[in-house]
């Protein structure tokens, strides 16, 4: 019987989905071979090109159960509602939410996460970053979150190779710190109050020209990058709750670490190493080792406090052409194999 999420669910809280990017026209004409399919909305069968000891050549189907499986005419919205969207209230509840887009450059994780860059009209209205500040607008109305007298913060910044640069104040590079008691705070990042949606929207579009800026489309700054975009809940100054939204790096990158350029070569073993420490971070936490390995990468470092406490949440958009996952702590090593096989 296959693995699937619903197992994971219910005996360990996880939930897990999955989407497909529409192909685009070069692959529409190239005939690309759409190695996913989605037969109904929580299956996912994955087309492998294999060939036998005698040179045919056949196709190995593997299908994959989610909770679901959002296919290419899905729209944002859709993946929102059931993805980021049941973890706005995690922070309303004062906890840490952090929500992921993962896979290869070009398989739609800043589309999900940031919103449509395609054409001319750039519109990051639609992405997960601004469909959550929506609704943190729309829930901090209700009248038992709006007795708390929360306010609203917001804070954008890139991770890239190592190092920490801060996407509201024109990518000012920052030092993170440590303290005793193990508490991460990344030195004068840029916390600007929001007050609407339309102040997010300012910020996001800040963020995402200051990301982009100086790039060649070839080798974009930005697949070498993780983003992220976070909404912070304080009451009376105090961090009530959080929400880190992750853009990260290209997957494919760990392919570079043989490249002949050295800077590609050095850029590929540092994404390499803080997506390994992302999945080892998971895996740790689904069996609550004491000694989680966030320190082996700024990425793991930074969301370190996302990651520990009960109520925290992490939720996974991963992507190859095209998908999303919702992890739950605690995540077993089937989860991971999961993710490891699919993407
Ligand atoms: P990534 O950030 O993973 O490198 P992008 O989000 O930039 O990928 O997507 C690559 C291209 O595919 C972009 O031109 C984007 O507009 C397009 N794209 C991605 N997802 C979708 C989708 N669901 N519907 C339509 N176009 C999409
Ligand atoms: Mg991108």
């Amino acid at each position: 019987r296959p693995l699937t999420s619903n197992d994971l669910i219910e005996e360990h809280r996880i939930c897990v989905c999955v989407r497909a990017r529409p192909l685009n026209k070069k692959e529409l004409t190239m005939k690309d071979l759409d190695v996913i399919t989605i037969p109904s909305k929580d299956v996912v069968m994955v087309h492998e090109p294999k060939q036998k000891v005698d040179l045919t050549r056949y196709l190995e189907n593997q299908t994959f159960r989610f909770d679901y499986a959002f296919d290419e005419n899905s729209t944002n919205e859709m993946v929102y509602r059931f993805t980021a969207q049941p973890l706005v209230e995690t922070i309303f509840e004062r906890g840490m939410a952090t929500c992921f887009a993962y896979g290869q450059t070009g398989s739609g994780k800043t589309h999900t996460m940031g919103g449509d860059f395609s054409g001319k009209n750039q519109d990051c209205s639609k992405g997960i970053y601004a469909l959550s500040a929506r609704d943190v607008f729309l829930m901090i109305k209700k009248p038992n979150y709006k007795k708390l007298d929360l306010q609203i913060f917001a804070t954008f910044f890139e991770i890239y190779s190592g190092k920490v640069f801060d996407l509201l104040n024109n990518k000012t590079k920052l030092r993170v710190l440590e303290d005793g008691k193990q508490q991460v705070q990344v030195v004068g990042l840029q916390e600007r109050e929001v007050k609407c949606t339309e102040d997010v929207l300012k910020l996001i579009e800040v963020g995402n020209s200051c990301r982009t800026s100086g790039q060649t489309s070839a080798n974009a700054h930005s697949s070498r990058s993780h983003a992220v975009f976070q909404i912070i809940l304080r009451r009376r100054g105090k961090m009530h709750g959080k929400f880190s939204l992750i853009d990260l790096a290209g997957n494919e990158r760990g392919a570079d670490t043989s490249s002949a350029d050295r800077q590609t070569r050095l850029e590929g073993a540092e994404i390499n190493k803080s997506l390994l420490a992302l999945k080892e971070c998971i895996r740790a936490l689904g069996r609550n080792k004491p000694h989680t390995p966030f320190r082996a990468s700024k990425l793991t470092q930074v969301l370190r406090d996302s990651f520990i406490g009960e109520n925290s949440r992490t939720c996974m958009v991963g992507q190859k052409q095209s998908c999303a996952y919702i992890i739950v702590p605690p995540v077993d090593e089937c989860t991971v194999l999961l993710i490891n096989t699919v993407f």
